[in-house]
């Protein structure tokens, strides 16, 4: 059973806000706000999947606060239908050349109301499980390489304006392809999901996102992490993944399944490019298996170092 839907009703006046919540409440979750600031800090709280926005409100009238949600990354997504007690046709073309999906002239019809904020709803759903579909892994259901590159973009730029560090850690999965030869690719696949479910578990903050890089490579980014919590995580997952009983038979470690894991940590800059990251947790995945795999290496704050030990 999916999720009920959320419209928010945005009206200055009482009598139609009635009539609307009434059309909707049985078969949605119905927010409303009588001006458009109201409506501001509402949508800041949870993105609604409809707004119905009267046109004229004293204050900040519905044209304003549309150009100011189309500002929102988020909430620009969210389709928005204009209400208006005008029955102008320069109205009706402003509101939908604006990018509004639809244009109500006042009073509503309840049933013709229903039918089509049903419609707008239906599409809104779809595009939103296109866009999880988007970046999610189908095999491992957690997030795709277009997923983490989507979130460690984002979180590089937020982390560079509050100065705070961001840690990423890059896992493969040790002779992965010894285990493929063996027990055949379906077991590859279920070894990759319990990996994947196994890292996903172990992540414990929400902000912490776990993603497959490709192939047995899996990634995770650790916003506002230290080097030290990305070491302590990293340890953590290899034992996890250690701990869990997953057998490898043909793997010269002994008889179960183990990872490698490289750790990188960096205080982002907006002039500076995330790749510079994965480029150093990569490099630190790549001494952890030349080291003889099973173990973590933490690249740390090497740039850093770097840039200190040239300037100096
Ligand atoms: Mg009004």
């Amino acid at each position: 059973m999916s999720k009920r839907q959320t419209i928010l009703l945005v009206d200055d006046e009482t009598r139609h806000l009635k009539v609307l919540v009434k059309a909707f409440l049985n078969d949605y979750r119905v927010l409303f706000a009588r001006s458009g600031d109201e409506a501001l800090q509402l949508v800041q709280q949870e993105a609604p999947d409809l707004i119905i926005l009267d046109v004229m409100m004293p204050g900040m009238d519905g044209y304003q606060l549309f150009g100011l949600l189309q500002q929102d990354q988020a909430l620009r997504q969210v389709p928005v239908i204009f209400l208006t007690g005008r029955d102008g046709e320069a109205d009706e073309r402003r509101g939908l050349e604006m990018g509004a999906v639809d244009y109500w002239t006042k009073p509503v019809s309840i049933d013709i109301a229903r039918i089509r904020a049903r419609n707008h709803l239906e599409l809104k759903r779809h595009r939103d499980l296109l866009a999880k579909l988007a970046i999610t892994d189908s095999l491992c259901d957690i997030a795709n390489r277009r997923g983490f590159e989507d979130y460690l973009a984002r979180e590089w730029h937020r982390a560079a304006r509050t100065g705070r560090p961001v840690s990423l850690l890059m896992i493969d999965i040790d002779y992965f392809k010894a285990f493929n030869d063996h027990y055949g690719h379906p077991a590859g696949d279920q070894c990759l999901r319990q990996v994947a479910a196994l890292i996903d578990k172990t992540l414990s903050r929400p902000a912490d996102l776990a993603a497959r890089y490709g192939g047995e490579e899996f990634v995770c980014v650790l916003p506002e992490t230290p080097e030290a919590g990305a070491r302590v995580l990293a340890q953590k997952l290899r034992q996890a993944v250690a701990d869990s009983g997953m057998v490898h038979g043909h793997s010269p470690l002994g008889n179960r399944l183990t990872i490698s894991l490289g750790a990188a940590t960096l205080q982002p800059d907006e002039a500076g490019d995330p790749a510079e990251l994965v480029e150093l947790a990569d490099q630190a995945l790549y001494d952890a298996k030349n080291g003889g795999r099973d173990r973590v290496v933490v690249a740390g704050m090497v740039l850093t170092t770097l840039a200190k030990a040239e300037s100096g």
